[in-house]
């Protein structure tokens, strides 16, 4: 991480957060009169359960379904703003009221199932995950991406299967960016602040029913924390909070903007969670049979398992205290580029931390800083969190088998007693996703009809949904796939129309999109961050025999764009301005979209609407992915360099693959081979396969494609194995 280079945007952000920073919400409660016979919708809109069952987005959809887009799809601010009138149009239809008191049994029953033991993790010893981001639903604005989704796929899946699990985490007040594309194709960003809004949050109150507080001593002064409850099915999801009329300006900006701040706001950051995170927890009385480290934002919570130890055992040392609490932490690496693995130079940490906690700990500073080198007695080196993490917790794991070897070769550094990366302790669960959450709603159907209503049970047995899928017919599939499409392609027409849209026409913005894209044409999405592994140039490499592709007059091609560049990376806004601007004399304006502003909901549409998924990482960068699990659960096909995941899933028929295994090599090199690969794997498989048409006029071979990705890539990438994965092999040792 730069130190410097970041501070003006810093600033900025500031002076933004300024402008609200007075106004200060102790809870987000408003009295709302309900009719009698609807009330249960309150009760539900307490509770992230609803976003994860068609039935309950589609109770409030229908309640009033401009309102519900024009919220947002967060049912709090919906029932705020919903009028009298709809209300009461509404509980006179009995349909309706129906439905509601059936979605309302659904629930009460789901959440009153008390947890399972797991072996060691039990309802008295749960496990306590920590994360430094979450993405349960868009209407809980707080997180940026890929890390964030998948925390929150991991608590829905705990939640289904019933493990006793904690979750903690920090509640941004500004979240992360919004974005904008300009006329002239530049991206802007913008920050709401979720306290102008409503959020699914209660205070975390103590038993006598008091609004719990901790405390941790940064930059010299104690700082108070908050925290809220999210629920998450069965799980509670703890955010703490720093925006407290009792702590400094500068302070409660702790909690302000999620990866928006310089290492400085890290650190701070990172004290909340970590150590403001174990003493929250214990004000719950909760005494956890293992922590989970998810990702090394975390890792200062081990130091704070050693200081308690340390002051419940007064006879013992540093050594001894983080032998047992080594016992007690898992972590999980999820990145090996440089940027997601924080570092800390020795003289913010100084500013940061308090001495007195450093003395509870029975360590110098300088016996503080070499936790965080990959050599102990190397003091060039900067104070590094996924080092820290390795030396204090018992397991560590990648997110992929490759990514796995690939972390045993980055850290084997660390340990001089090894010679080669297979001694490295570092093993893998690989990354899944939460099948409920990300499957349409059409294709649910399916499944319920053909599988019976536990189709997300049966999900976990690979043999009986193999046998389901399989009775699903080929037309079923398709129609239920020309469905999302269509449904695609109207999000798309909607979400690019612009009544102005400056000088020139953009992919991102149009005056009139009825001729916009096509669901009777190859549609191929392409939505992840603007981050350089990615490769987003790749695809522009030769524009020409792009441009062949999608002018094709018999058997066209089309694609959708979706991503955001990290606020300071010009060079990623660049290449996003040029994408923009591409206007020569080809259908390349008709057939390319952008759609700003990637989140949750852009993802849904696009996952399961599109027919091929393309992913063409730096290899071996990209640790897992996940988007691609989300189309391949809706039948549609990756398309992807052999890279995380997609190594394991790809079996040569449920998808497609771009380059080899190679990985050595010059940079630029390789990028022109997966380039030429990319363009011969379009031009002669997936064309000519997707539209080849058998004697009754369907596309029989790509179904084949689809219904293989679908029966064998579902079990074995969706966060229910994941999540038992941990369970059983991380959680228990
Ligand atoms: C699933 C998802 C991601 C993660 O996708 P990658 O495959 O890692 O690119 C990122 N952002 C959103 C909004 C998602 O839904």
């Amino acid at each position: 991480m730069q130190e410097n280079s970041s501070e003006s945007v810093q600033n900025m952000l500031q002076a933004v957060s300024l402008q609200t920073e007075q106004s200060y919400r102790s809870d987000f409660f408003f009295n709302r009169e309900i009719p009698e016979n609807l009330q249960a919708l309150d009760r539900i809109s307490w509770n992230y359960f609803w976003s994860w069952q068609p039935a309950g987005a589609a109770l409030f959809r229908d309640l009033e379904p401009s309102l519900w887009e024009k919220c947002e799809q967060n049912p709090r601010l919906f029932l705020k703003n919903i009028s009298q009138l709809r209300l009461w149009q509404k509980s006179l239809d009995e349909n309706y009221v129906e439905r509601l008191n059936d979605f309302a049994r659904l629930f009460d029953e789901y959440v009153a199932q008390s947890p399972q033991n797991f072996g060691a993790v039990t309802t008295e010893n749960p496990a306590a995950y920590f994360c430094a981001e979450y993405g349960v639903h868009n209407s809980l604005p707080n997180y940026s991406g890929g890390l964030g989704i998948l925390a929150g796929d991991h608590l829905k899946s705990a939640s289904d299967l019933n493990v006793p699990l904690v979750a903690v985490g920090l509640l941004y007040r500004y979240g992360y960016f919004r974005q904008k594309i300009a006329h002239d194709g530049w991206q802007e960003e913008r920050y709401l602040d979720v306290f102008d809004s409503e959020l699914a949050l209660k205070p975390a109150l103590d038993e006598n029913g008091e609004r719990i507080t901790v405390s941790v001593n940064i930059r010299g002064r104690e700082v108070f924390a908050q925290g809220w409850l999210a629920e998450i099915g069965r799980i509670k999801l703890y955010l703490l909070d720093t925006n407290l009329p009792q702590n400094a300006d500068v302070d409660r900006l702790i909690t302000g903007h999620l990866y928006g701040g310089d290492a400085e706001t890290r650190i701070v950051q990172e004290e909340v969670l970590g150590i403001g995170g174990v003493r929250f927890l214990r004000r719950l009385n909760y005494q956890p049979s293992v922590f989970h480290l998810n990702e090394g934002h975390s890792a200062f919570l081990t130091l704070e398992l050693v200081r308690e130890n340390l002051a419940n055992n007064n006879e013992s040392n540093f050594e001894q205290a983080v032998s047992v609490v080594r016992e007690q932490c898992v972590f999980t690496t999820h990145t090996p580029v440089a940027a997601g693995n924080d570092e800390f130079s020795p003289e913010k940490l100084r500013e940061c931390f308090d001495k007195d906690f450093l003395a509870a700990l029975k360590i110098s500073e300088q016996e503080f800083f070499a936790l965080g080198r990959t050599k102990k007695d190397d003091e060039k080196q900067w104070f590094g969190m996924t080092p820290l993490a390795l030396r204090m917790c018992r397991s560590a794991n990648g997110v992929s088998e490759k990514h796995g070897e690939v972390s045993r070769d980055l850290w084997l550094k660390m340990f001089a007693d090894k010679t080669s990366a297979d001694e490295v302790p570092i093993t893998h669960i690989t990354n899944g996703v939460h099948a409920p959450t990300w499957i349409a709603p059409v294709f649910q159907n399916l499944f319920e009809k053909h599988i019976g209503a536990n189709w997300a049970e049966t999900v976990r047995d690979e043999k009986a949904w193999r046998a389901g899928v399989e009775k699903i017919s080929d037309a079923e599939i398709w129609q239920a796939h020309l469905q999302l499409k269509n449904l695609l392609v109207s999000f798309i027409r909607q979400k690019t129309l612009s009544k102005e849209t400056g000088l020139h026409e953009t992919i991102n913005e149009h005056e009139d999109t009825r001729q916009l894209f096509s669901p009777n044409v190859l549609t191929i999405g392409f939505a992840r961050r603007l981050a350089a592994y990615k490769r987003w140039n790749l695809i522009l490499s030769d524009l020409e025999r792009l441009l062949r592709l999608v002018d094709d007059a018999e058997r066209p091609v089309q694609f959708v764009f979706a991503g955001k560049a990290h606020p300071q990376d010009r060079s990623g806004k660049q290449l996003l301005q040029n994408l923009m601007s591409i206007n020569n004399d080809s259908n390349w304006q008709n057939r390319a979209v952008f759609v700003e502003d990637y989140d949750q909901e852009v993802a849904r549409y696009l996952v399961q609407g599109v027919d091929v998924w393309l992913n063409v990482p730096r290899r071996p960068l990209e640790a897992s992915g996940t988007s691609g699990q989300k189309v391949a659960m809706n039948g549609g096909l990756n398309f992807s360099i052999l890279d995380g995941w997609w190594i394991e899933g790809y079996n040569g028929d449920n998808g497609f693959s771009i380059g080899d295994l190679k990985e050595e090599g010059d940079e630029k090199e390789i990028d022109r081979e997966d380039a030429e690969s990319l363009y011969a794997v379009l031009e002669n498989e997936i064309v000519p396969a997707y539209y080849a048409v058998d004697e009754n006029g369907l596309q029989s071979e790509w179904i084949r494609r689809m219904k293989n990705a679908l029966v064998t890539l579902t079990p074995q990438f969706s966060s229910d194995r994941m999540v038992l994965d941990y369970v059983r092999k991380i959680y228990n040792k």
